[in-house]
């Protein structure tokens, strides 16, 4: 029967979206683009044979269960009944699935649900004791906050940084271990850092940061050694958007762009579904792509990188410009002298949003997304980005209509929302393979 054929069950999923990963990439499976995958007659698929890998049983039985993980964080509290229902697999093979999640604590049984004619199913919903550490890092401080699996910050706190990525990363590991003594009863299933900069996603090393501008140092193996975690390295516009494809819904959207801007501009591209890393994870760095070659020069060495026009220290440069006397004001300073009626500060941020416009079309010639998320603190004063950013989009849209342009749900707290994220996916997709058992703690 073909409702048994696990291969087939994956196409009948419905109202979800799956975000797993592919080879060393991350994916979204929606309904969508189960659909597309079936008939989608505008992608052209290749066989590469130095990368052919057959779908399995063991691949579909991998979605199918991320399908039912995600269903039920959709859904919760939900009856085995309801999730085989929406999901379109057979009831058996729910409960063999629900049964597992339970056995690796993801999932917890809960209060009983009514129905008519008097049975009570017993509910399922997602294990609130199990939380991720995550940690948002920019040139100056990190973020460090303890999320649950529904997106939720538990605890936040801020370390300081230096220009040394060891003693910076200490003082990390010591708010996240004053973190874990404060929550003893919170699982703690991993550690996601958002960076700014370019993880190698084999390596899981950062190779590209040049608003970080730390030496090279193995971030990754520095924090599972002192945390006796797994630990999970992230771009932080990858990981703005996987926490707005995760916890915002993004369902039937298959080409977006995010363009997170904060000291730098990074950018994450999902084309057909997937997010995109490219050679060495280095795709999506618009931001360094020079748009006036007699301008300033640049961290990563060029001279008038599109970021050194677009980010919020270009809007405090332009302050600069406008008021050489006045104080040097931090970003957030700039959008409340802005409220406050300065015109300076606003056109300094009128010129920023000019400027994120005009980069946004190279974006959408490149790739073509449907939908522009922009992250970042500029989001609080969208009134003042949104329609400028809209309009320069406008003046030189190609064909047919615009993308929308639209700020991103999650405000600040979107690279660690992501972070946790980096965790639950990845760990939820490799909790029988990851090495995290096998990681040893350094001595306490
Ligand atoms: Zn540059």
């Amino acid at each position: 029967m073909a409702r048994e054929n696990p291969t087939l069950m994956i196409c009948f999923v419905i109202s979800t979206s799956v975000v797993v990963m592919v080879g060393s990439g991350l994916s979204t499976l929606t309904r969508e683009g189960y659909r597309k995958l079936r008939h989608d007659r505008h992608g052209i698929r290749r066989i590469d044979l130095a990368e052919v890998q057959l779908a399995s049983s063991e691949t579909a039985r991998i979605i199918n269960r991320d399908i039912v993980l995600e269903l039920i964080r959709a859904s919760q509290p939900i009856s085995r009944a309801d999730l085989a229902r929406r999901s379109g697999l057979g009831r058996s093979t729910v409960s063999q699935i629900v049964e597992q999640l339970i056995g690796e604590d993801w999932v917890r049984e809960g209060a009983m649900g009514s129905l008519p004619r008097g049975r009570r199913p017993t509910m399922v919903g997602l294990n609130e004791d199990l939380v991720a550490i995550a940690v948002d890092i920019h040139p100056r401080q990190a973020s460090v906050a303890l999320v649950d699996l529904n997106g939720r910050l538990l605890s936040r706190s801020m370390a300081p940084l230096t220009s040394d990525p060891a003693d910076s990363m200490r003082l990390v590991t010591d708010c996240m271990r004053r973190m874990q003594r404060a929550a003893p009863r919170k699982s703690i299933k991993g550690i996601g850092i958002s960076l700014p900069g370019r993880v190698n996603p084999a390596k899981q090393r950062l190779i590209f940061a040049p608003n970080l501008k730390w030496p090279e140092f193995d971030i990754k193996k520095m924090v599972e050694t002192e945390m006796g975690l797994p630990v999970m390295l992230e771009n932080d516009a990858t990981a703005c958007l996987l926490a707005e494809l995760t916890f915002a819904r993004m369902d039937g959207i298959q080409d977006a762009v995010l363009v997170a801007v904060a000291e730098g501009v990074g950018t994450c591209v999902l084309a057909n579904g997937q997010l995109l890393s490219g050679h060495n994870g280095m795709a999506g760095e618009f931001g360094h792509i020079s748009v006036d070659p007699s301008g300033p020069r640049c961290g990563c060495g060029k001279n008038g990188c599109w970021e050194l026009f677009s980010s919020s220290r270009a809007a405090q440069r332009y302050y600069r410009e406008l008021r050489p006397k006045g104080p040097v004001v931090a970003f957030q300073e700039l959008l409340n002298l802005a409220e406050e009626g300065d015109s300076a500060a606003a056109q300094a941020l009128a010129k920023q949003a000019m400027w994120i416009g005009r980069g946004l079309r190279m974006i959408i010639a490149s790739v073509s997304p449907s939908t522009i998320l922009i992250a970042g603190d500029l989001t609080s004063a969208w009134h003042r980005f949104g329609p400028v950013i809209e309009k320069e989009v406008a003046d030189l849209t190609l064909a047919g209509s615009s993308p929308v342009i639209r700020p991103s749900h999650e405000g600040e707290i979107a690279r660690l929302r992501g972070a946790a994220a980096l965790v639950f996916q990845r760990g939820a997709r490799h909790t029988t393979s990851t090495p995290a058992a096998t990681i040893t703690k350094k001595s306490a």
